[in-house]
Formats: C-alpha cells, sequence, structure tokens
C-alpha cells in the first residue's frame, strides 16, 4: 500500500509526458493552461510558448498541442522544418483545426503530410474507430477531413467521414482533428472527451522518452525593443504589428497622466506584450498585453485607444485594485482617452453603457450595485454615471484629484481597499463629505466602516 502510493508519487512528481500548448501562433486564454487542466493533468508537465515557433526548443518535448492558427500570421519555413523534424524524432502533434473555406496557417503544413481540412460540416452522431472504439464521442461542430493512405481514422462522422485521424511521421505520430472534438471554455468547464482524448495522447507521447529530471521552461516572445522607458515583445508573427501599437500608446500616455493625474504606479508598465489575437488583451501590472488586431486594428483605431488606456489604466491604480469598478474605470479612462482625442466612438460608447444601465435602474437611486447577482450592466452604467457626476460636480479633473489624494493617503502595504476606503477617498479628495451622495444613488457605504481620514 505504502509501497504503491511513494510509486504514485515518484509518478506525480515525473510525468513521462513533456507537453508544449503553443500560444503563438493564435492567443486564446484556453491554450494558456487550460487544454492541460481537461485533458493531460498529472499526466504531464505543460509549459506555454509565446515565441516564434521556429526558435522553440522541442529537444525535451514529447507532445506539441497546436491550433489552426490565425491568418494574418502563417506558419513560416523555419516553423514547418521544426515541427516536421519533431516528429521524424518521435514527437506526438496534435493538430486542432478545421476547414473554414478560407486558409488557416496551419493547412499549407498538414497538406504537405496528406491531409485537407475540408470545408464539409461532419454529421453527427460521430463514432471512434479502432482503440476508440466504445468511447463515447462528444462533439459541438467542425469540419472533415481528406486524408491519403497514410492516415488512419480515429473518429469518423455519420457519414463515414474521418474527423480525427493520425499518421506516423518518422519515429513520431501526427494527429489532425477538429476543434469541436475539444473543450474551449477559457475556464475549462466543458472537459468534453476526457475519457480518452488525454490517454490517447500520452500513449502517443511515450514513444519518445524525455528527460523527467529536466522541467521544460515556458518558452517567451523572443524579440524585443525598448519604446523610450517600455520595453516591446514580439515574436516574428507579430513584428509587423508592434511599431503602430506603440504609436497608439504613445499618443494615450499623456492622456492617461491628464486623466489620472498621476505616473503609473512605481515598477508598473515596464513591458508591452504583443499578443497574436483579436481577442483583447490583459495587464499583470507589471506586463501590459495588447491583442495585436483589436476592434479591427489598425484600420479601426479607438478600440486600439480604448483596450491600451484600459490595459494600462490597471496599471494606473494599482497597488491598490479599485473596489467594485475596477474594470469600468479602466474602460472609462479609454472613453476619456478618445474623447480628448475627438473620437466620436467615445461618446456613443459611453451612452450605450448608461441606457443599458437605466434599463435596471432608471435614476441610478434604486439598485445598490454592490449586491450580490447585480447585473453586470447596473455595476458598469451605474460606475460610468458616478465618474460623470463626479466630474460636473467637482471637475474639472475630478478623477484626478481622486488619485492624487489616493496615492498620498493609501500606503502600498495597506491591506485591502473598500469601496468605504474608495468613498473616503473621493471625500478628501473633492474636500466634501460624498457618503449621503453615495448612498443617494444605494451604495451600500459607511463612513464608520474606514479609517481613513474624512474632510
Ligand atoms: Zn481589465
Amino acid at each position: 500500500m505504502l509501497y504503491s502510493m511513494l510509486i504514485s508519487i515518484a509518478l506525480f512528481a515525473n510525468p513521462a509526458v513533456h507537453s508544449v500548448s503553443d500560444i503563438s501562433q493564435q492567443f486564446s486564454f484556453y491554450m494558456d493552461g487550460r487544454f492541460h487542466r481537461q485533458y493531460l493533468k498529472d499526466d504531464a508537465v505543460d509549459v506555454r510558448n509565446w515565441g516564434s515557433l521556429s526558435e522553440l526548443d522541442l529537444s525535451n518535448i514529447n507532445l506539441l498541442l497546436l491550433t489552426g492558427g490565425d491568418a494574418r500570421i502563417p506558419y513560416d519555413d523555419g516553423a514547418r522544418k521544426n515541427i516536421s523534424d519533431f516528429l521524424t524524432g518521435g514527437g506526438t502533434v496534435l493538430i486542432m483545426a478545421d476547414g473554414t473555406g478560407k486558409s488557416v496557417p496551419v493547412a499549407p503544413f498538414v497538406e504537405s503530410y496528406g491531409a485537407t481540412l475540408h470545408n464539409k460540416a461532419a454529421s453527427k452522431p460521430l463514432k471512434g474507430l479502432n482503440e476508440l472504439a466504445d468511447q463515447e464521442i462528444t462533439f459541438r461542430r467542425g469540419g472533415t477531413l481528406k486524408l491519403d493512405e497514410n492516415w488512419s481514422p480515429l473518429i469518423v462522422d455519420q457519414a463515414g467521414r474521418p474527423v480525427l485521424a493520425e499518421r506516423p511521421v518518422g519515429a513520431g505520430t501526427l494527429v489532425l482533428g477538429s476543434r469541436g472534438l475539444f473543450g474551449q471554455k477559457p475556464d475549462a468547464s466543458d472537459p468534453i472527451n476526457d475519457a480518452w482524448v488525454g490517454p490517447m495522447l500520452t500513449a502517443r507521447a511515450a514513444s519518445k522518452p524525455i528527460d523527467p529530471k529536466r522541467k521544460p521552461r515556458r518558452t517567451w516572445a523572443e524579440d524585443s525593443r525598448m519604446a523610450g522607458p517600455l520595453k516591446i515583445e514580439f515574436h516574428d508573427g507579430t513584428e509587423q504589428f508592434a511599431d503602430d501599437i506603440v504609436e497608439v500608446y504613445e499618443e494615450v500616455r499623456p492622456h492617461m497622466l491628464a486623466i489620472t493625474g498621476v505616473e503609473p504606479a512605481p515598477g508598473m508598465i515596464q513591458r508591452m506584450l504583443i499578443l497574436p489575437t483579436g481577442g483583447g488583451g490583459f495587464s499583470s501590472g507589471v506586463c501590459i498585453a495588447i491583442g495585436a488586431w483589436w476592434g479591427g486594428f489598425p484600420e479601426k483605431r479607438y478600440p486600439m485607444v480604448e483596450l491600451i488606456s484600459h490595459e494600462a489604466g490597471h496599471s494606473w491604480v494599482l497597488p491598490h485594485p479599485e473596489p467594485l469598478w475596477n474594470e469600468p474605470i479602466a474602460t472609462w479612462f479609454g472613453i476619456q482617452v478618445g474623447r480628448r482625442l475627438g473620437m466620436p466612438e467615445a461618446e456613443q460608447t459611453l451612452h450605450r453603457q448608461l441606457r443599458k444601465g437605466r434599463k435596471h435602474d432608471p435614476d441610478f437611486t434604486k439598485m445598490d450595485p454592490m449586491a450580490e447577482g447585480a447585473p453586470r450592466d447596473l455595476i458598469w452604467g451605474k460606475s460610468y454615471f458616478v465618474f460623470e457626476e463626479l466630474e460636473r460636480k467637482h471637475g474639472p479633473g475630478a478623477m484626478a484629484k481622486y488619485f492624487i489624494a489616493k496615492r498620498k493617503l493609501v500606503p502600498a502595504q495597506r491591506q485591502g481597499y473598500s469601496m468605504d476606503d474608495c468613498v473616503a477617498v473621493w471625500s478628501m479628495a473633492t474636500g466634501e463629505d460624498l457618503f449621503p451622495w453615495f448612498r443617494s444613488l444605494a451604495f451600500d457605504v459607511d463612513r464608520s466602516r474606514t479609517d481613513l481620514p474624512m474632510p
């Protein structure tokens, strides 16, 4: 008993699979750890590749996970060669992709191995073959494959067309299948087909031994250059977007200084990562990551102004994130910057959200936005309403007064920052006790619950 427990602990500590989830061709939070959580769990150590695929060190890796990619970032010759060499040397590659009618970047690669992502939808129910014959197959939707004789189908649709298949390449295995066979939710709440996906991949990956003592490391975007104090990080495929995005950041920054009245919190925004996605961005404070073609950039400009202001804004409000409206305030910064740049979309964005909020609370005096289950549109709409009203009553530059006061009154090492604390800072910034006003807007705030000074 004890002996077998020790064995299993040893296995747990040293899984036989080292996998890389690639997010360099197309970033998604799903591939950023969630695929591993859904399918590989204790069986593999997974790291993410953020850099050019051509540069990726696959020597101690035996499983590579790829998606179809985005047409803006084609696979280059170096990437194709690196993946081919990996396969030939015994590695396993899973490609999750569908034919869309337009060319996906991974398509020429699989075509060189005799497979075509067919723009023909698979019809349910799907059926497993060979080792998957007894497995239940869950499928959302997606395309079928056209394959030459080197391939073995593992799953077929109702008409017998392959949806998942594999072929040997040298000592390795190439597995190709529809994205609809795998989970997609960024929170990993949809582990469909987890009974067989993990075992199928780990069994094949085992054909290439790895050294479990040499733990794989994340590969970061390998290129960078300095734009003033900011380090811009990108790889071969995202380099084409870097200059335009830096230009927007440089346009945005002085307005952010004017709106907030302060510099970003000390040590924040040192790096900006260009992400291969149109799906937005994120901020860790020190690093802000920006989706390269967000909102139709570079053809459309306002969405990028708003996104950069938003992600940078998170670094401006630190070390204490704002209560309740930490997200709305970040987008409101973007709206303010857009207004100052004379972009009509800024006003439209503001009024659209105010309208949505008023559907829940027509004059913003009835619903407590801090109550459990408060609708998102109420929280966002009421937040915008509060910022606009504070500016109208205590401006110009009310928000700047607030952040100057916050930096002065709230030490970095303070534990927590509540809405009561926030209203106290607003009161100090405007020289007026604002607790009654916030309560008139149905905020559950109380002066006795904060130890911060009041005017
Ligand atoms: Zn945010």
